[in-house]
């Protein structure tokens, strides 16, 4: 997620959330609904509300047109994907959906809940659009808690402009520990079932089990052209950081612990100053709450490496503090009961 003003209004939700929700739970986000970030996601969850009777009032993309032409050479890697997106767009078009590329989203507006839409586009017109729900989201990341507490090695990854769990072409990524699936990199469904496929193949030759009748070769090459498909997504719906740049000190970025841009600008610019987000957050409190920096963490490193001037990859990523999630405090209770039992049976030392 990245912090636009006003995205912690009532109605505004992430593009996945609005899509699991309809999904999952049958329901929509509203019934005149924004689409807007930088995803594929947009177009494929917005023909799902048209499809359930939602008023789709406009896509507004932060990434240009020319980006999706520059990126098609890595996206004919997976064609068929390829294909289906370019469907979702057409059929976009043809339902007269307004479709924005390379906007400025510049505020989620609203009193009680969201109400409208304030971007600028790409000529430069301020445009604002009534809305009762607003979908917007930046693309997919991995989550790589479990994968650090493991004993990962992490790299940091240009394309994806993050720090990734470093794995060999099965998934290895320390003394018998494999990730399979999105923990690695975003590769999507089907990569997930091949990598899948190939960490078990690995594990069953660990344990020196025969495995016969699956060609890890093919498995291999088709992961790698499904990557090669990921890095051109990235590229083609890329991270708009430029809008962090834009947004004003009471821009909220930690929404759990309720810590602002200029809390981090403040922290950035004292005298000695962090230039690492660890740091930060030891002295801000940003990503300290109960996501764990899952929502503000990426935010809050873009942020740190652009008021320093310096590169995303010098200002580091946050270290994994278990647990990973919230537990329910029933869960500790059922644990912690049969302990208890024990005890009172147990002679007194
Ligand atoms: C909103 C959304 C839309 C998507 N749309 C598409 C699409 O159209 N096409 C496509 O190819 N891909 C899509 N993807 C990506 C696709 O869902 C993933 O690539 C795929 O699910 C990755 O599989 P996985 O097994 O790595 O992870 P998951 O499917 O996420 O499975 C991980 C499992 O681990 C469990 N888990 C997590 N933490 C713990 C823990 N601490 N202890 C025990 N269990 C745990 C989770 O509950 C989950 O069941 C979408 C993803 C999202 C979020």
């Amino acid at each position: 997620m990245l912090p636009i003003k006003g995205w912690t209004l009532p109605g505004v939700f992430t593009l996945g959330g609005a899509q699991v929700l309809l999904k999952e739970h049958g329901c929509l986000i509203g019934q005149r609904v924004v689409f807007c970030g930088s995803s594929p996601l947009l177009y494929l969850t917005a023909n799902q509300y048209r499809a359930m009777g939602a008023q789709v009032v406009a896509i507004l993309d932060t990434t240009p047109f020319i980006a999706k032409i520059s990126a098609a050479g890595a996206l004919t890697a997976a064609p068929a994907m390829f294909a289906r997106g370019l469907g979702y767009m057409a059929s976009l078009r043809r339902g007269g959906i307004a479709m924005h590329h390379g906007v400025e989203l510049r505020a989620f507006e609203g009193t009680d809940s969201v109400s409208a839409v304030n971007f600028r586009k790409q000529g430069g017109e301020a445009v604002t659009l009534p809305c009762d729900a607003v979908a917007v989201g930046f693309g997919l990341k991995p989550e790589t808690q479990l994968a650090e507490l493991a004993g990962a090695e992490f790299r940091y990854d240009v394309a994806f402009r993050q720090w990734l769990p470093h794995c060999d072409v099965d998934g290895r990524c320390a003394e018998g520990v494999f990730i399979a699936g999105d923990g690695a990199t975003i590769g999507g469904a089907q990569a997930a079932a091949h990598t899948g496929a190939l960490s078990a193949c690995a594990v069953l030759d660990e344990l020196k089990i025969a495995v016969t009748g699956i060609d890890r070769t093919r498995l291999r090459r088709q992961v790698a052209r499904l990557r090669r498909f990921q890095r051109g997504l990235a590229r083609a719906f890329a991270l708009p950081v430029d809008t962090l740049g834009r947004l004003a000190d009471d821009g909220m970025v930690c929404r759990c612990e309720g810590i602002t841009a200029g809390d981090l600008r403040g922290a950035i610019r004292a005298q000695f100053g962090p230039t690492e987000v660890n740091r930060l957050k030891a002295i801000t409190r940003c990503g300290m709450g109960r996501c764990q920096g899952r929502f503000c963490g990426l935010a809050a490193a873009e942020l740190t490496a652009q008021s320093l001037g310096a590169s995303l990859e010098s200002v580091g990523r946050l270290r994994v503090q278990p647990p990973v999630k919230p537990l329910p405090l029933a869960l500790s209770l059922a644990e912690s009961a049969p302990a208890a039992a024990r005890d009172e049976t147990s002679a007194p030392a």
